[in-house]
């Protein structure tokens, strides 16, 4: 067996609720613009945006009970609460059809985005795939859940609810985002999705205490600690 010239990077995981063991996180992958609301409230016409895809890298993960640093380089630092899917099997064109046999289970998340830097045509990047940009609660499997296609999602920031919404209102719902992003990449076991933000993306600041919920998975809570 080889060894390494450095410490390997530790691997990022996310715990299973009534387990003790953890979901491996491969690759973290995104789509923007997936609500009418949200989309509208971004000055966007849902009627004729495509998908948007992009990623945040695997060691942006963050486990529930965190506090996470206020990020550098922006003065707009804002929530976005997402259901989040995590692959148990993996492939390519991957029909709708067969798409919820790809999920192993469901948790919910933070797409949190620096947004002053958001926009203008310019890569997301530093805009979305930064440290410490997701947060996520304990994955459900689906063998409990079920496939979720409805349910509340919901955000509190010290107590006041910002952002409420049902998932059924996705406008790419969850079986055309796999087949969609399947075209694209080859999906692996181990990758995460998250859906889309509802509206009511807002700021945070430092001190605030975030909890985000959907009906039937395990909460995520998150504070933001002072600039890093
Ligand atoms: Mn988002």
């Amino acid at each position: 067996m080889s060894s390494y010239v450095i410490d390997a990077p530790k691997p990022a995981i996310i715990p299973v609720v009534g387990s003790d063991q953890s979901f491996p996180v491969r690759r973290i992958y995104c789509i923007g613009r997936n609500y009418v609301a949200h989309v509208e409230e971004m000055g966007g016409d849902a009627d004729r945006d495509p998908p948007l895809f992009f990623q945040k890298p695997t060691d942006a993960v963050v486990n529930s009970g965190a506090t996470i640093p206020y990020p550098t380089k922006t003065a707009d630092f804002h929530h976005e609460v997402e259901l989040v899917l995590a692959l148990g099997k993996g492939g390519r064109n991957i029909s709708e059809a067969d798409a919820q046999s790809h999920i192993w289970g469901y948790g919910v998340g933070l797409d949190m985005t620096r947004r002053d830097i958001q926009g203008g045509g310019l890569p997301w990047e530093i805009a979305k795939s930064f440290d410490n940009s997701f947060p996520v609660g304990a994955i459900t499997p689906a063998s409990q859940t079920g496939i979720i296609d409805k349910g509340r999602i919901k955000l509190t920031v010290n107590g006041k609810t910002v952002q409420e919404s049902d998932v059924s209102l996705l406008i790419w719902r969850i079986p055309e985002i796999i087949a969609r992003l399947s075209e694209f990449f080859e999906l692996h076991p181990g990758d995460i999705i998250l859906t889309g933000t509802p509206h009511g993306v807002g700021p945070v600041v430092p001190g605030d205490k975030l909890v985000a919920t959907f009906e039937g998975l395990s909460p995520l809570e998150v504070t933001i600690g002072p600039a890093a």
